[in-house]
């Protein structure tokens, strides 16, 4: 273990350092977990009665939630993100954003109800979770009229978080965007402006000069970006991806997201600096820069883009988390992207993507990710035409992962519980038990029977409100 925690990329001179003597039991317990939260110890974390709802963990004034609304959900079976078991006729209790509890008949009832649900002969869920989104992506077969912004990418992004949150998705992980576009979304769901998911978002893309997110070239249809993609935000060397990291940290990013290529030093750089602050990072990596990332500490591989036979033993022993995206390569495969001119096949005329795209390739990857024990979360990242492939996506790729020898309480596990401990947020989000927040979504069959049944929405519950409220067939 101390093997590992060293690999991981602790920088010598705060080996001496008192406060992380503690770091390191952390990291003999849990080095996954040890990443993201090296700053502060476990225990000085818990001492904090309150904080912000994300990665962030900020510390907020204490929340009196004794005169908000309570809503009960009664009848239906309860499924509570264990998969373990289900409990017919459940009662669960939600006041404010929280919930209060959850049971079988008999729970306690408390007065004072504002709202019944009666979800007789349905099923009860944690609401589900994106791993892999852009709100920036593109959407309408007219795209090719119109140039780009942060604000027409904003009122794209506004229109995916409605289709997200209508279809289930309360949570939703945003890994780069263009300027604060994903910041101020998450602000507009957080104030009840717009209806959306929960947003976690980890800033823009990191990556060397011409690297991936500094392409002037666009990696989905191989254009030419406006003035050869305007003035480079590549970071060179260790210290510049250091400074990166910090930039998107002083921007609120909740995650880093990194791109490759860059060099091992600039790659266990960025990931050190970001884990010394207590955040997550992601990657979108392939061939030898994913050896790399994993073995400096990464806490998400990104896609399983030309994946070599050492990376998934090497996920298991570091604890990293795979999102494999398999929806966003298939829809590749299958037709391409006509409303964006991108033909069927690969990706072509990039600089970041220079392998054949194989899908039996990457389900394989994922199988044998799955067999080792690799946690694996459920991202889409679908590049274009969201406007139809959204929220199908979603439910397409949780079939890939049935198709990669996943079992249905697996995948399941991996759409609710999995991804909010993937996301570093599984103390407050991905089951429904007392003092988690409200994100519950309610279902016309038996998801563990079909996955199919997962788009049977009834109500949707994000952050203790009703946003969908009794879907009937
Ligand atoms: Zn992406």
């Amino acid at each position: 273990m101390a093997d590992s925690v060293a690999k991981s990329g602790l920088r010598t001179r705060l080996l001496q350092g008192v406060a992380i003597s503690a770091a390191f039991m952390l990291g003999a317990v849990t080095p996954h977990l040890a990443h993201a939260q090296r700053a502060v110890t476990e225990e000085q974390r818990r001492a904090i009665p309150d904080t912000s709802d994300d990665m962030r963990r900020v510390p907020i004034p204490p929340v009196d939630r004794s005169k908000e609304p309570i809503i009960v959900v009664t009848g239906g079976t309860l499924l509570d993100g264990r998969w373990g078991g289900a409990i017919p006729n459940a009662v669960v209790v939600l006041q404010g954003d929280r919930i209060v509890s959850a049971g079988p008949a008999g729970t306690r009832i408390p007065a004072n109800v504002s709202r019944t649900i009666d979800a007789s002969g349905m099923y009860i869920m944690p609401g589900l979770i994106d791993l892999h989104i852009h709100f920036t992506q593109q959407r309408g077969p007219d795209m090719g009229q119109y140039s780009d912004s942060p604000a027409a990418a904003a009122i794209r992004g506004t229109a995916l978080a409605e289709q997200l949150i209508t279809a289930g998705i309360t949570a939703a992980r945003d890994v780069g965007t263009m300027g604060d576009v994903a910041l101020r979304i998450k602000e507009g769901v957080d104030r009840g402006i717009i209806r959306g998911p929960r947003v976690f978002w980890s800033g823009r893309i990191i990556s060397s000069t011409s690297g991936h997110g500094d392409e002037v070239t666009s990696t989905a249809t191989g254009r030419q970006k406006p003035n050869l993609g305007g003035e480079s935000k590549g970071a060179n060397g260790p210290w510049e991806w250091r400074k990166a990291v910090r930039e998107q940290i002083r921007m609120l990013a909740d995650w880093i997201k990194l791109g490759a290529p860059g060099t091992k030093e600039e790659i266990a750089a960025a990931i050190d600096e970001a884990h010394e602050a207590g955040v997550p990072v992601a990657i979108d990596s392939y061939g030898v820069y994913t050896d790399w990332a994993i073995e400096a500490g990464v806490d998400t591989l990104e896609h399983p883009l030309l994946i070599s036979d050492k990376a998934v033993p090497l996920m298991k022993k570091h604890g990293t988390a795979f999102v494999p995206t398999i929806i966003a390569f298939d829809n590749l495969l299958q037709g391409g992207y006509p409303t964006a001119g991108i033909p069927s096949g690969n990706f072509y005329h990039t600089h970041s993507r220079r392998f054949v795209m194989d899908q039996k390739h990457h389900l394989k990857r994922v199988n044998e990710a799955y067999r080792a024990g690799v946690p694996i979360g459920v991202g889409t990242d679908i590049p274009f035409e969201n406007e139809w492939r959204y929220p199908d996506a979603y439910f397409r790729e949780l079939e890939y992962l049935r198709e990669a020898g996943m079992s249905n309480a697996d995948i399941l596990a991996s759409a609710t519980s999995v991804g909010a401990k993937i996301m570093r947020i599984g103390d407050k989000l991905g089951t429904i038990e007392a003092g988690k927040i409200a994100d519950i979504l309610i279902i016309g069959g038996n998801p563990l029977d079909s996955l199919k049944n997962l788009r049977d929405v009834r109500y949707v519950i994000a952050d203790g409100k009703v946003v969908v409220d009794g879907k009937s067939r």
